[in-house]
């Protein structure tokens, strides 16, 4: 009997948490603030932008947000995060990722106050994690970490496939796999569009996370019988629906299913818990930033 991990139930619970810890800083005189910054009109992203900020509200935490013209200058955005940076009612900042291609990317990673980096995007977060001396663990992986937690699915001594090696997943996923924490202390192996027979690498596995963004290419006969697969691929597909496309992963869930033992479903596996640990990060940083300790 294959178990299929409930995201949302799992994210509900983190945010519910979080939502406690939010309200003893108010008690504090702290109440956690989240800036976000959105450069574009693309819909995705405006999409993401406004899950984040209802899930604030829904969490006791203070939304701030703003929308820049995507024709503005980089200038204007990084003046932005200036703003943020010194505002001490934000404790978190984001910008929504992608921004427009005249913006460096990195220079906007780099702008951010890494004590406000709740993505874990910083360099010198990205450091801290790499040695293991972490400040706040990128949302997606954190999300995957708390879902093997809460399927009581040991990594210690295992192997594991990560399916990619992006920076906001793939790499951080591997670097938290392999330290020496809980839910680390994995034997790890980072796959990616070089891979040289990724099926081989795949079946050795006792654990695969698929995060490579195309649909549905880790099947049943990839799989190793009684491993767990983690589907981080969020993939639009035309389909005879309203919106005329569907979600699906990176793993075909019909035959995955049947040769593992536990796997999450798309949606509602990986996708919840990405927000759910950006409010987690920011109630973090509030508590760093006032020192106002809180049990998260
Ligand atoms: P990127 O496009 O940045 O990275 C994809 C990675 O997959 C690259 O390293 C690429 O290799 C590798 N890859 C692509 N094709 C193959 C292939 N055929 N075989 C092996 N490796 C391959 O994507 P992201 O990391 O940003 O996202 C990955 C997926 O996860 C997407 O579907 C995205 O929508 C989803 N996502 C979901 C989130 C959630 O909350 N659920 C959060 C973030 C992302 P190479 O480096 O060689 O190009």
């Amino acid at each position: 009997m294959t178990t299929i991990i409930d995201g949302k139930e799992i994210a509900d619970r983190i945010r519910a948490d979080v939502s406690d810890c939010a309200a003893h800083l108010a008690d504090e005189g702290v109440t956690p603030g989240l800036a976000t910054v959105l450069m574009s009109d693309d819909g995705a992203s405006e999409t993401y932008v406004s899950m984040k900020q209802r899930a604030c509200e829904e969490t006791g935490i203070e939304g701030i947000h703003r929308v820049l013209d995507p024709e503005a200058s980089a200038e204007t955005l990084l003046r932005q995060i200036d703003d943020f940076n010194d505002d001490p009612r934000v404790h978190g900042i984001l910008v929504q990722m992608p921004v427009p291609d005249h913006v460096d990317s990195q220079a906007v990673l780099e702008r951010v106050d890494p004590m406000k980096d709740v993505d874990g995007f910083h360099p010198e977060n990205v450091g801290r994690l790499v040695t293991g001396n972490t400040r706040y663990k990128p949302c997606t992986p954190h999300g995957i970490q708390k879902l093997l937690e809460a399927a009581d699915i040991e990594t210690e001594g295992k192997d594991a496939v990560v399916v990619g090696r992006s920076d906001i997943v793939g790499k951080p996923m591997a670097n938290l796999l392999v330290q020496k924490a809980p839910r680390g202390n994995a034997t790890t192996t980072v796959c990616h569009s070089r891979t040289d027979d990724l099926a081989e690498k795949t079946r050795t596995a006792d654990i695969v996370i698929a995060a490579a963004g195309v649909p549905e290419m880790i099947t049943g006969d990839m799989l190793s019988e009684g491993c767990t697969v983690i589907d981080v691929g969020v993939n639009r597909v035309d389909a005879e629906t309203e919106k005329g496309y569907e979600l699906v992963g990176d793993v075909a869930f019909e035959s995955a299913s049947e040769k593992a033992d536990v796997i999450t479903p798309v949606p509602g596996g990986v996708g919840p818990m990405t927000i759910a640990m950006l409010m987690y990060n920011t109630v973090k940083a509030a508590s760093l930033q006032s020192g106002v300790d809180v049990e998260l």
